[in-house]
């Protein structure tokens, strides 16, 4: 990322003065301008559900249009309990322990903010998603990295014990990750725990692709006895229904932290947009055939766009969640990720993401990633491009 330049205040010194334009942003731009299939930003090239924008429409015209609760519409919360019970056996008071926020953005920097203070060290595992290091660099706290290499992305837990230290306040995980598609199981769930037994780390679970998991199951933190009392459990209905530019997220966390939690959520948005979360209460029960069929709606299309990466020289792994599939271009040219991707947006008209973007120091990984949420003459189509890229 570029550093802009000041142009007013020279006397002002940047909170963080090395973060430019997120490169999401960056190729989104870019495939614009090349008129290429933009599978580098992750959203969902799909119209939401029809029995979602109908409430939507209903209560723009029947219900208040002022401000939500502070902590989100109760009948919202009420649902988003029901729905951990009924899929993670989890107990959550919608009155204390639920909140909904400006998309898992803001629940990551809110829950990020209630922990950690000036000094406080926090793991983040790479790659990992872009807002979490300036959140806790904005807080005072220093990230602190472990790091997996491509293109396995194999869990060091040796390496993640050695990085524990008194100063250790909070752990971030996300399950199913972005960019590597990997997904945990519940015994790497026990690992985090019994390093965490015994200390006042906190938890933050990055849950936002929960309902895309295609080989097993999603097995959340709320799940589990000895972390959850620990955790901030973080979601959001973009993914969920097709909705990334609504922005509503959730924070479920027991009462103590969602007390903190909400303190910040406060004064950082105060509420969040009353009609979506009214229609969002109106289907989240009844229609949760939706997303109990996504995981199987998103394996259609990663296993169409597969088989056309099979004939092209990429290297890949399935991914076993989320709507990201990483590939491996290793041996194939000397250029970086970063140069690759320009190329393929410029020449092949196929915009993808640098996986070097997701590590604090790139060291030159060979790997991109492409969201193949979208339509599946989209996926071919790029598949199409993508085997008559000249190496
Ligand atoms: N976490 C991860 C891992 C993500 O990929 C994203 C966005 N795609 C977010 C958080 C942010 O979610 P939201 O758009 O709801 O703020
Ligand atoms: N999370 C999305 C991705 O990984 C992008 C979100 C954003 O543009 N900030 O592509």
């Amino acid at each position: 990322m570029t550093a802009p330049q000041l142009t007013f205040s020279a006397g002002l010194k940047s909170k963080l003065p090395d973060v430019g334009t997120t490169i999401f942003t960056t190729m989104s731009q870019m495939a614009q301008q090349y008129n290429a299939l933009n599978l580098s930003q992750g959203f969902p090239a799909f119209d939401p559900p029809a029995f979602l924008t109908e409430r939507l429409v209903h209560h723009l015209k029947h219900s208040t249009n002022q401000y939500a609760p502070m902590a989100g519409v109760p009948a919202l919360r009420e649902a988003l309990s029901e729905k951990a019970v009924m899929l993670y056996g989890a107990a959550y008071n919608p009155e204390t322990e639920i909140t909904i926020t400006s998309g898992a953005t803001e629940a990551l920097f809110c829950a990020i903010s209630s922990v950690v203070g000036i000094g406080d060290e926090v793991i983040v595992i790479e790659p990992a998603y872009d807002s979490y290091a300036p959140a806790i660099r904005l807080c005072g706290g220093i990230p602190v990295y472990l790091t997996l290499e491509s293109p396995d992305f194999c869990m060091d837990w040796e390496q993640l014990a050695r990085l524990i230290s008194p100063k250790t306040r909070l752990i971030i995980i996300n399950t199913p990750n972005n960019p590597t598609g990997l997904v945990w199981e519940k015994s790497d769930l026990d690992r985090l725990a019994a390093l965490v037994r015994g200390t006042g780390i906190f938890v933050i679970s990055d849950e936002v692709y929960e309902h895309i998991v295609f080989d097993g199951a999603h097995f959340s933190v709320m799940m589990h006895e000895e972390l959850a009392p620990r955790a901030f459990v973080i979601g959001s209905f973009g993914k969920t229904f097709h909705i990334t530019g609504w922005k509503v997220g959730y924070c479920y966390a027991p009462e103590g932290l969602t007390c903190e939690f909400r303190k910040v959520h406060q004064f950082l948005t105060f509420s969040v947009s009353v009609t979506a979360q009214f229609a969002l209460a109106d289907i989240l029960l009844r229609e949760k055939a939706h997303y109990l069929g996504l995981s199987a709606f998103y394996e259609h299309k990663r296993n169409l766009f597969n088989d056309c990466l099979k004939q092209t020289r990429f290297r890949f792994t399935p991914a076993k969640g989320t709507f990201f599939q990483t590939v491996s271009f290793e041996g194939l040219t000397d250029e970086t990720d970063r140069e690759l991707v320009e190329r393929l947006t410029r020449e092949t008209q196929v915009a993808a993401i640098p996986v070097s973007a997701f590590y604090r120091h790139p060291k030159g990984g060979k790997m991109i990633r492409f969201c193949f949420a979208k339509d599946d003459d989209t996926l071919l189509a790029a598949g199409e491009r993508l085997c008559k890229i000249q190496w």
